[in-house]
């Protein structure tokens, strides 16, 4: 181990409430075997040797920081008012056992409501079911005036990060409110998410399919093609451009749209940011075609199959900047024997699942180092979205939210595993190579893989999230 990192806040001698004892701590920058010790829910030290009042054991398992989900819609509702499967204790119940111990989910504002209002009624929602902690995005609703003092109002709130659509009735914006919605977050430091697909031409798609009687699960992929999401990102990189800010693109799903935010980041003074989702990494289009393909609908739509490897050289690449799930899964019966696939609720699972997911098919095969890894779910979402150095590290001062793999555990994923309310998931029987042995958050262990999930709905705080600094 090398000297640097032997760090100790606390003075010599005196004893980490809990030690975790010779894990292998994986970072950004690196992976060494230490001890991490743990007083009043944070980080006190990081040393060879830490000794606790309470110690765990953790030789032969991997400490990761938790992993930080910075796309979740629990406790929603599908635009014909489809509840989803999980609430926040449910949809949380997963995460913890998956390894995470900070969502980011969303603000969704109606047409005309007071954003403050909004957001004070959704913080108590999640505050209430929660195991773990949060922070919220702030949907911007199509129509209405311009966002900019509402936008000003949240970010004094700590809601720093703004999403727009192109897309979906009620939801995507015109040129110029987009315009209007990158000025106001620009503005103020915060971040501006995008959905980014051209809605009037999936529209369109959408209506010559179902006229013509084209109706099944596969028509859903092709009428959001591949083109619709380049074109759409290329043009909010445009406006980027004379706006500037800090643009992030949600569950970006493709090469072609990912080498185009690339190309942007490698402008000087870029803020332009990137995240794919393990179902755009692991999923092909051909899953829709199967006997359940309704199953399997989300927005974007899963891609052809040589599109997969092409988008996880991008992720080793660093071309991507974060992974989230996107994790919005509603009941089986909800969306079998629907007339058309534009009836479908869209949304999948995935927070349970995510990093046995990326660690089995990403560093396990040698795709991704465990480096990229830990950037990817940790340490990337929490300095984009204001939370660094509080999150997404494992290091002195610190939350002491911690995952503990146990590698070489190989298994097959099943929904059964999984506390959560999803009756189904896409990852079903997928193979996994490690195991989630114990999940800390705040130094509270919240998920013990022999006792189950521990952290009690409620026991979440609320994120108040930074702007203006320095990101990646
Ligand atoms: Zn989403």
């Amino acid at each position: 181990m090398r000297k640097e990192w032997v760090r100790a806040v606390r003075p010599s001698g005196s004893r980490a409430e809990l030690a975790i004892r010779g894990a292998l701590v994986a970072g950004s920058r690196g992976t060494f075997t230490a001890d991490i010790g743990i007083s009043g829910g944070r980080i006190v030290a990081l040393a060879e040797e830490v000794r606790g009042e309470r110690e765990l054991d953790a030789r032969g398992l991997v400490a990761l920081p938790g992993v930080i989900d910075p796309h979740v819609h629990l406790e929603d509702v599908a635009g014909d008012g489809t509840p989803t499967a999980d609430d926040f204790a449910s949809g949380t119940a997963s995460a913890a056992a998956g390894g995470v111990t900070t969502i980011l989910d969303f603000i969704s504002p109606a047409p005309g409501q007071d954003f403050l209002d909004a957001f004070r009624r959704r913080r108590a929602e999640a505050a209430r079911g929660s195991r773990i902690d949060f922070g919220l995005h702030c949907c911007l609703p199509a129509g209405g005036d311009d966002p900019a003092a509402a936008v000003a109002a949240l970010v004094r709130e700590g809601v720093t990060s703004f999403k727009a659509f192109t897309v979906y009735e009620g939801l995507a914006l015109d040129a110029f409110e987009l315009f209007r919605a990158m000025r106001a977050t620009a503005a103020q430091g915060a971040v501006l998410m995008l959905h980014a697909e051209t809605g009037e031409i999936v529209d369109g798609l959408v209506r010559e399919f179902v006229a013509r009687g084209d109706v099944r699960p596969l028509y859903h992929a092709y009428s959001r093609p591949a083109f619709c999401e380049e074109a759409a990102v290329a043009e909010a990189l445009a406006l980027h451009r004379a706006v500037g800010g800090d643009l992030y693109f949600v569950h970006v799903s493709t090469r072609a749209a990912v080498d185009r935010i690339a190309a942007e980041k490698r402008r000087p003074g870029w803020r332009v940011f990137a995240e794919t989702c393990p179902q755009y990494l692991l999923l092909a289009e051909d899953r829709l075609t199967g006997p359940q393909g309704e199953r399997y609908i989300c927005s974007p739509p899963l891609r052809p199959r040589g599109e997969l490897e092409l988008l996880w050289a991008s992720v080793a690449a660093g071309d991507v900047d974060t992974v989230g799930t996107d994790h919005c899964p509603f009941p089986a019966a909800a969306r079998s024997g629907k007339p058309s696939f534009a009836q479908v609720p869209n949304g999948l699972g995935g927070l349970g699942f995510s990093l046995e997911l990326m660690f089995s098919h990403g560093v396990a095969t040698g795709r991704i180092t465990i480096e990229r890894l830990v950037a990817l779910m940790c340490e990337n979402p929490a300095r984009i979205f204001g939370l660094w150095p509080q999150k997404g590290r494992i290091s002195p001062g610190a939350d002491a939210d911690v995952v503990l793999l146990k590698p070489a555990t190989p298994h097959r994923l099943s929904v059964r595993d999984l506390p959560g309310n999803e009756d189904y998931s896409v990852y079903e029987g997928f193979e996994s190579t490690v195991q989630v042995e114990y999940t800390i958050s705040r130094g509270e262990v919240v998920y013990d893989r022999r006792t189950g999930v521990a952290g009690e709905p409620g026991r979440g705080w609320f994120l108040g999230q930074r702007v203006g600094r320095p990101v990646l």
